[in-house]
């Protein structure tokens, strides 16, 4: 990744202030160094609003415009770890939002494709990609169809719940590919890996309880 001068930072975005994110994320156990260099170089405070970045390395989701949130830290180390378990090479994510999650992929050396509904979104997030010299392959449409003309996908992230699984989705998985996505309705969600099978079973683990914004039909400007 080509990282340009203004992405270093100084004070609260400081490389000691990030560095301080990820001792915290490795206290609450994320393990995989890889990821954990990613979110280490990636900067986050760059893919908020201005008046946010201060706030950029807690470990919060924060506002990014449109009733929609950048995720929490440990839950983007979370999703990518259990990604990374099974060597991606081309991921899907559903759900861009501020890009900071396609980012991270990008950033790990993935080949990234990314799809949101909301067009304002994508636009600030394709310049982000752009601005740090990120290949991140992106559309505007709705995510719950995927992106099956680029699949199959040896990884796919949706970042926002649903009370089932899309079945499109599960479709587009390569074998031995997994699907990590938020189950659930507004109050209560299970971030759950699906792994598919030989057979073409889907097999289900659950990672624990999560939070995230509902997945939404259609597209909006
Ligand atoms: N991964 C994002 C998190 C964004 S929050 C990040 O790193 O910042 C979830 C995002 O999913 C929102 O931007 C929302 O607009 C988007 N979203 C919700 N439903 C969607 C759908 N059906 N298709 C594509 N994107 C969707």
């Amino acid at each position: 990744m080509r990282l340009q001068p203004e992405a270093i930072g100084s004070g609260m975005t400081s490389q000691r202030v990030r560095d301080r994110l990820v001792q915290r994320l490795r206290d609450e156990g994320i393990r995989d160094e890889r990821v954990l260099n990613a979110i280490r170089t990636v900067p986050r405070h760059l893919f908020v609003d201005e008046a946010l970045a201060t706030r950029a390395y807690e470990d919060t989701a924060l506002p990014i415009g449109h009733g929609q949130t950048i995720s929490q830290p440990w839950v983007v180390a979370r999703m990518t770890e259990a990604l990374m378990s099974v060597a991606p090479g081309r991921v899907l994510e559903i759900g861009t939002g501020s890009g900071y999650q396609a980012a991270i992929l990008a950033a790990l050396g993935l080949e990234v494709h990314t799809v949101e509904r909301i067009g304002e979104l994508l636009r600030v997030a394709r310049k982000r990609f752009r601005s740090l010299g990120l290949n991140v392959r992106s559309k505007h449409d709705d995510g719950r169809i995927g992106w099956p003309e680029n699949g199959p996908f040896d990884a796919i992230l949706v970042t926002a719940a649903a009370p089932a699984l899309v079945d499109a989705l599960g479709h587009q998985l390569a074998t031995g590919g997994v699907l990590v996505a938020p189950v659930g309705g507004a109050t209560s969600q299970s971030l759950v890996m699906l792994q598919k099978q030989p057979d073409g079973r889907l097999q289900s683990h659950d990672l624990g309880p999560v939070v995230f914004v509902p997945l939404l039909s259609g597209m909006v400007d």
